[in-house]
């Protein structure tokens, strides 16, 4: 019975990773439509400076509204665009939708730059490096008011290219900043090697810093290192106003989370902008 039960378990488990692979592979081949369908939405969540008291940054992360599964999160589709070849089109696609809605809140209050996540495997792939080129020497939207995040990650095959299109990047004027610091392998070889402007300690690490002692170490110590290597330091993933007040204690310069904003489409970033942070007082 005991081996029936188990056998049984095993095809279950078989079935529900076909039906997951089959899923997968039709909604790739309906990625393809779903940008030219305008199904691909950019929201924004604010990055906020502590010693402001107000969003100096926002970052950028795509939706997928599909018409018949509804919303489709980025961590199901862009680990599939990033095996099947998508990931340049896409990112093109949200670097184009960011150059246009920075132009919306140009003017609306002090400048407001815009995050980027781009895919370390891109960072090797020469005709997506010149096709940001082309995007930003059409558009009028200052490169300072971008940033591009990347992630140390086992994608960054190739170290040497990676850290030749970050410099490239750099020259252009866009700030560089380093995603979900601590998660990756290879620390501190990459902390020695990319030209990074900014370091966004991982959320795994933030989220319960202010109740964990271990975690409070890895926190404060990640901020002092990152500012003797001259980085500013984001905190990710800050839920509470406890876990706020560690990081202004341990000099965190910059917070973003749920405390301070979910992700929000353009028309709620601009309203949020227009209205103070009551976190920040
Ligand atoms: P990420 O870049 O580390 O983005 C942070 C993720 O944490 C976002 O999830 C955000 O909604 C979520 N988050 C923010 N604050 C909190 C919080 O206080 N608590 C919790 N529990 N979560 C919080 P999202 O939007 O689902 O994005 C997931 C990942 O997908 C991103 O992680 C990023 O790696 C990737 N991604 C999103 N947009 C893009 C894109 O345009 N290109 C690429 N290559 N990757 C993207
Ligand atoms: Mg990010
Ligand atoms: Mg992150
Ligand atoms: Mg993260």
């Amino acid at each position: 019975a005991d081996a029936a039960q188990r056998e049984g378990v095993f095809w279950r488990r078989a079935a529900t990773n076909l039906d997951q692979i089959e899923r997968q592979v039709s909604l790739m081949g309906e990625l393809d439509d779903a940008l030219a369908a305008g199904q691909i939405e950019v929201f924004y969540q604010p990055k906020l400076s502590l010693a402001q008291g107000r969003p100096t940054s926002v970052e950028a992360l795509v939706r997928w509204r599909h018409p018949e599964r509804g919303f489709v999160g980025p961590d199901l589709f862009i680990p599939l665009a990033e095996q099947t070849d998508r990931i340049a089109p896409l990112t093109l696609y949200v670097v184009e939708r960011v150059l246009t809605d920075i132009a919306n809140w140009r003017g609306l209050g002090p400048d407001l730059a815009a995050a980027i996540n781009i895919s370390a495997k891109l960072l090797s792939a020469p005709a997506f490096n010149a096709a940001i080129e082309r995007l930003l020497e059409r558009s009028a939207i200052p490169t300072s008011l971008l940033i591009f995040e990347v992630t140390e990650s086992a994608a960054m095959s190739d170290p040497d290219k990676a850290v030749a299109a970050l410099r490239r990047y750099r020259e252009l004027g866009i700030a560089v900043s380093m995603d979900d610091y601590g998660t990756g392998q290879s620390t501190l070889t990459y902390l020695r090697q990319l030209p990074l402007n900014e370091l966004k300690i991982d959320r795994s690490f933030v989220q319960f810093a202010h109740q964990n002692r271990n975690d409070a170490v890895l926190v404060r110590s990640t901020i002092d290192l990152a500012h003797d290597l001259g980085l500013k330091v984001v905190a990710e993933g800050v839920e509470d106003a406890e876990c706020l007040e560690f990081l202004r204690a341990a000099g965190c310069d910059m917070i973003q989370g749920y405390h301070i904003s979910r992700p929000l489409p353009l028309d709620a970033l601009l309203t949020f902008i227009a209205t103070p942070v009551a976190a920040a007082a």
